[in-house]
């Protein structure tokens, strides 16, 4: 395990400025003067970059936006102001009234209900499948099919896809591949393993300390040669291609959601984010281990843990194979009953109950009383949610201490 290494020199030093002032400047205006109105037409039409008006784009964020575009190999990136907003804006760039998704794995409710409910309304249909069904995943492809998505690790259901043969599913067929990366930031790539749109709560672990609401869209650059996007499929994007080139995702998405629904970043929001990246590596690769070491230990002491470094768990081997550097924060514990779950929860000393993961403190939260108790039996058993399941997120603390309290929690 780890590969974090490379990102402690990339995030350090392009978070702090080497002249000047060292930490980043927030830029806490909302329009901009732009002096005269010749740079006001260039600024508008593109050809001077200089900054419009916040909601479009903020100079803090733009430099937030740089080092998560760099950080994941892509042309560009997109900030928003929350996961949602981020998950929003990278399919709503892509969809209209007709279209389809096809939604793999096990879901955070949030966006489940993005999908199901909200999206449904504008005639949009999501067919959801566990990250097992590839066949019937290829079978569901058609004409209208226009986005493939995928959460890095089922949250709250631990199961772990295959997203190299997702990917390849959805490359053979010319359909977008979008991978909520929230959980594994650093550990997994999805550009580099196929995916074309990377999405982000930064409101967890990327920041990391409750300090900030943030998301952010990271667009794969457009191919030179032959492309999906070019395809009769993707048609809303092609005046983007003809214009910017490669860059095309990025003022798809800004002229098409971000100028319109307004899920704009704010600069104070970005600063703290930058903040909390120069620390990511370090606290993603204390973590990982510590959520391994207390998952074995609460195993073999008999509680119900569901995480995939324990033999048991049916992708151990996906496990050991792809996700070498872990698979973030999480791991859940299933007390059978809410009674029992409930009286954990108020013995625990150490886990602060709340709806957040990624913290640098542990959190915990009984899943079937808070985010699913609007779903209905069935899509609760589709998303893994019984009557005793708790969701944590492990933490910075002493993983010896989190296994004592645990123990002590669960008698
Ligand atoms: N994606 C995942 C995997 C999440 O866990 C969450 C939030 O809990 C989100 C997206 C949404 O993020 P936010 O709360 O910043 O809107």
């Amino acid at each position: 395990m780890n590969n974090f290494e490379e990102y402690c020199t990339q995030f350090v030093q392009s978070v702090g400025n080497r002249e000047g002032a060292i930490s980043p400047a927030v830029i806490n205006s909302a329009s901009f003067a732009y002096g005269t109105p010749e740079i006001g037409e260039g600024i508008f039409d593109g050809s001077v970059k200089k900054p419009l008006y916040s909601r479009v784009g903020n100079p803090t964020t733009a430099k937030l936006e740089s080092i998560l575009a760099e950080m994941d190999g892509g042309v560009g990136a997109i900030a928003t102001s929350s996961g949602m907003a981020a998950t929003t804006l990278a399919t709503m760039s892509l969809l209209a009234c007709g279209n389809e998704i096809i939604s793999i794995g096990g879901l955070f409710g949030g966006t489940y209900a993005l999908f199901n409910e909200t999206l449904r309304r504008f005639g949009i249909t999501t067919h959801f499948f566990d990250v097992e069904e590839l066949e019937n995943i290829k079978s569901t492809i058609n004409e209208n099919t226009k986005i493939i998505f995928l959460e890095s690790v089922g949250n709250p259901n631990m199961r772990l896809p295959n997203i190299k043969a997702i990917a390849t599913i959805a490359n053979k067929a010319g359909i977008v591949l979008m991978v909520d990366n929230t959980i594994t930031p650093l550990s997994i790539s999805p550009l580099k393993l196929g995916a074309d749109i990377v999405v982000y709560s930064t409101t967890k672990i990327i920041t990391g300390n409750a300090s900030a609401l943030g998301g952010c869209a990271v667009f794969r650059a457009i191919n030179d040669g032959d492309d999906k996007f070019k395809t009769d499929r993707y048609a809303e994007v092609h005046p983007f291609i003809k214009k910017v080139g490669k860059m095309a995702l990025v003022p798809n998405a800004k002229k098409r959601v971000m100028r319109d629904f307004g899920m704009s970043a704010n600069a104070h929001a970005s600063y703290q984010t930058m903040l909390g990246l120069e620390t990511l590596p370090l606290r993603m690769d204390r973590i990982v281990k510590s959520v391994e070491t207390i998952a074995k230990e609460l195993d073999r002491n008999g509680l119900n843990i569901n995480h995939p470094c324990l033999k048991s768990h049916p992708h151990h081997t996906l496990y050991t194979t792809e996700f070498k550097n872990g698979c973030g924060t999480l791991l859940t514990i299933d007390m059978q009953t809410k009674e029992k779950a409930f009286a954990f929860l108020n013995k625990t000393k150490l886990a602060i109950i709340t709806a957040n993961i990624g913290d640098s403190r542990t959190l915990a939260l009984h899943m079937a009383s808070t985010i699913y108790s609007d779903f209905d039996d069935e899509t609760k058993d589709f998303l893994g949610i019984t009557d005793g399941l708790i969701r944590i997120s492990i933490g910075l603390e002493n993983p010896q201490d989190i296994i004592s309290d645990f123990l002590q929690a669960a008698q």
